[in-house]
């Protein structure tokens, strides 16, 4: 297929964007590069640097869509809700007209766990409320609710994909942020020197270790669900999909596995809660595996912060 990729210059976007090219698609990355790095658009994809707003000349000829362009930073989401309206849900809005211009119907969206909010239940059911805490999550189900809109409207085939938290990485392919807000690639800023130490964010929790437990999936097998997601898209349906691995890791557990994993000792130093963190956050994706067959197969978050460290280290 001729597969248009947004945001496939960052984290998530370029390690799909990489298994599409393995794949034998035709595939073009769609980046403005304010977060993502030339660099990492895989040999064999053809770049070009620009806005979802103005994707019209890049969508002609496309079969697909795979959107990952988009602000995903929650604290900045609060301090800035402007942004996050404007590029995540503006800059969808105008990407799906573009696209009924120039007569692609389908897309595939990265969609995520803020949507949920403070859960009801553990583990979360795509049907479980959706009440988000922060203006990140709140743009990116605006953006599920408009898909599930011009489904039914226009006959768009689309797919949301909720992630947990994705980490590891594929070969090269690794988490990069300017601005690193997430556990593990902190953790191992320690181990690498760049940091000092890191911080635990509360361990007055009601968990075993009174630390947040959290549902860390690999990007691999975050990634398959989008080429699996891609093949069986219905047009004039929106189909949602939570992806984690359905086990919870506390903070100190992803520490201690770090520590075992990069030999270091990596001190940790007890701060007090982040704002807006809930205690449990883990998926059920029994309706991806039961719908299209996937199944999570790195699994051990051994295996995650292995492969998290390989790819930031050369090692
Ligand atoms: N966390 C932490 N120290 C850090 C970064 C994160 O203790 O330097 C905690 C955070 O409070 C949460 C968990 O680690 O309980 C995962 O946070 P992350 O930002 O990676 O993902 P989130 O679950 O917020 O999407």
């Amino acid at each position: 297929m001729r597969l248009l990729v947004t945001g496939g210059a960052g984290y998530v976007g370029s390690v799909v964007a990489a298994q599409l090219v393995e794949a034998g698609h035709e595939v073009t990355v769609l980046d403005d590069l304010s977060t993502g790095h030339a660099d990492a658009v895989p040999d064999g994809a053809r770049f070009v640097q620009g806005s979802i707003s103005d994707a019209s000349a890049a969508l002609a000829g496309v079969d697909a869509v795979l959107h990952f362009a988009a602000k995903s930073l929650v604290g900045e989401s609060v301090e800035k809700p402007g942004l996050y309206w404007a590029n995540n849900l503006g800059g969808t809005l105008a990407l799906l007209h573009a696209m009924r211009e120039q007569g692609v119907r389908r897309i595939v969206f990265s969609s995520t766990a803020a949507t949920y909010g403070e859960p009801e239940r553990s583990p979360i059911q795509e049907s479980d409320p959706t009440r988000p805490t922060n203006p990140y999550g709140a743009s990116k189900l605006a953006v599920d609710t408009t898909l599930t809109a011009y489904a039914g409207l226009h006959g768009l085939g689309a797919v949301s994909l909720r992630y947990f938290n994705v980490a590891g990485a594929y070969g090269r392919f690794r988490e990069r942020h300017t601005v690193e807000t997430h556990l593990i690639p902190n953790v191992l800023k320690v181990a690498t020197g760049e940091r000092e130490s890191v911080s635990v964010f509360g361990t007055d929790y009601p968990t075993p270790d009174g630390t947040c437990l959290r549902d860390y999936i690999h990007v691999s097998d975050l990634a398959r669900a989008h080429l699996l997601a891609l093949d069986t898209i219905i047009e004039g349906e929106h189909k949602i999909y939570n992806l984690g691995n359905g086990t919870g890791f506390s903070v100190q557990e992803v520490i201690s596995v770090c520590r075992e994993v990069t030999g270091h000792e990596i001190p940790a130093v007890v701060g007090p809660r982040r704002a807006g963190d809930p205690a449990v956050l883990v998926a059920s994706s029994e309706k991806i595996q039961r719908e299209l067959g996937w199944k999570p197969e790195r699994t051990s978050l051994r295996e995650i912060v292995s492969d998290a460290w390989e790819g930031l280290s050369g090692r």
